[in-house]
């Protein structure tokens, strides 16, 4: 069967599943193949749930009752049909990736955009290879604008996703350390990312550009940009107060957010920026930022006892992780303490990094640091105001005998930390 054919399938179907825990009546479940299973075992279980079709790429689990489709790789055919469907709507569509900021970034320009076009953007963090044609499959001929967080911990694999997505506009949040592993060097950070920009620039596509990003106006030097920024750029927008909730103005409209976090203003700035260039009114693009509240432990301020929580421990790099503190230093607050946990993927550069970040702290002393988890406990460096601890445990150990009182907290690490159950003993 080919993709074209698949397709009709799948318009006449109410949707994929990748998940036999989640089938729907009359889905399409693409069995995938995974580190630690093989859906191909559960294609018969997928369809006594009610799946309509089953596509399968081991011979044994094909029935020739024509409910399963039998082909060479399960992804691939997954991936292809993505873009199939996404050829087939013709939909406007927008990427962004990103070291840093994705997820924000595309929920504010989702959030924008939405009050004049009907949107489908990523749901939550599905922006991988399987996320992405998932994010597609999920648009219909209803879909004016298609919004599509792409992620990458490799080279090659923005490529594949533009490939996919077949972008009609990009934009990258930033070029920063993250996933270091796989990348090898910041070096590397900006060609992976920039994979975006050579599909969009290959395609006579349109890129938006955070013009006080040097890095950013560098790599998309002779495109076809859109760019904005607080001093330079097509849109202006500016910052005009950044002690707690951002406030930032735009063509004199004052916009209240709900982030706090001077590292969101190039979020905001993008989606205040889109909506523009979409033709959103302003009172509406307002109305949508101000709507919006981050969520999953992504720089939430929480108020717990008699003390104010900034929660980011949602995930940390060391680019995240500098922006983070620098943006604490300068918040309002005269007894900060700051949770910082190991940050992880960082492969050959992990010791350095995090001796970097513990010699920051040392010449920034504005609050009590509590350092936890292998690789902050190993870093050298040390000051006063600075206290290590191996594991969780220890650290619980700590607040039960001293729980914060009256304090302004900062909570940042890896998402494998699970730090945010430091709210349990505050
Ligand atoms: P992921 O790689 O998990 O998809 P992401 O790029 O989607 O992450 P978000 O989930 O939007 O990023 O934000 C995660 C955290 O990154 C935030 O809580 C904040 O601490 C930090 N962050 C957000 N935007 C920026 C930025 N522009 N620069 C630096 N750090 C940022
Ligand atoms: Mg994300």
């Amino acid at each position: 069967m080919n993709i074209e054919q698949i397709h009709k399938i799948f318009l006449e179907s109410s949707g994929v599943s990748t998940d036999t825990r989640k089938i729907f009546k009359n889905c399409i479940f693409f069995a995938l193949k995974g580190e630690n299973f093989n859906g191909n075992q559960f294609a018969q279980e997928a369809l006594d749930k009610g799946a309509l079709k089953v596509i399968v790429d081991e011979p044994q689990f094909h029935k020739n009752t024509g409910e399963t489709i039998l082909v060479k790789n399960v992804l691939l055919t997954l991936q292809q049909l993505a873009n199939f469907h996404r050829k087939f709507l013709g939909t406007n569509i927008i990427s962004l990736t990103g070291s840093n900021g994705k997820t924000t970034t595309k929920e504010l320009i989702n959030a924008v955009l939405s009050q004049k076009y009907k949107t489908t953007a990523t749901t939550g963090n599905l922006n991988n290879h399987i996320g992405v044609p998932l994010t597609l499959l999920g648009m219909d001929e209803s879909t004016e604008i298609g919004i599509v967080e792409m992620g990458a911990n490799h080279h090659g694999e923005i490529a594949l996703l533009c490939e996919i997505a077949q972008p009609d506009f990009g934009y990258i949040t930033n070029f920063g350390k993250a996933h270091l592993e796989g990348f090898g060097s910041v070096e590397g950070v900006i060609k992976a990312k920039s994979e975006l920009y050579n599909y969009i620039r290959n395609n006579g596509k349109t890129v938006f550009v955070n013009a006080d990003d040097e890095k950013q106006m560098v790599q998309t030097e002779g495109m076809q940009r859109i760019t904005f920024g607080h001093k330079n750029g097509d849109y202006l927008v500016d910052l005009a107060d950044a002690s707690s909730l951002l406030v930032v103005s735009y063509r004199g409209t004052e916009i209240h957010t709900n982030l706090v976090g001077s590292y969101n203003f190039p979020n905001i700035s993008a989606a205040v920026t889109i909506g523009d260039h979409f033709k959103i009114p302003i009172e509406k693009i307002k109305t949508g930022i101000e709507g919006y509240i981050s969520s999953n432990n992504r720089s939430q301020l929480i108020k717990k006892g008699s003390c104010t929580i900034l929660m980011d421990a949602y995930n940390a790099n060391p680019t995240s992780m500098l922006a983070a503190l620098e943006n604490f230093k300068n918040a309002k607050g005269d007894n900060k303490i700051l949770f910082l946990g190991d940050m992880f993927e960082l492969g050959k550069d992990a010791e350095a990094e995090h001796e970097s970040i513990v010699d920051y702290i040392s010449s920034n002393q504005f609050g009590k640091f509590y350092l936890v988890g292998s690789n902050f406990f190993k870093t050298k460096s040390s000051s006063n105001s600075i206290e290590k601890f191996e594991t969780f445990e220890d650290l619980v150990e700590k607040l039960q005998k001293d729980p914060p009182q009256h304090s302004e907290i900062l909570i940042k690490a890896s998402r494998g930390m699970a730090l945010e159950r430091i709210l349990e003993y505050i």
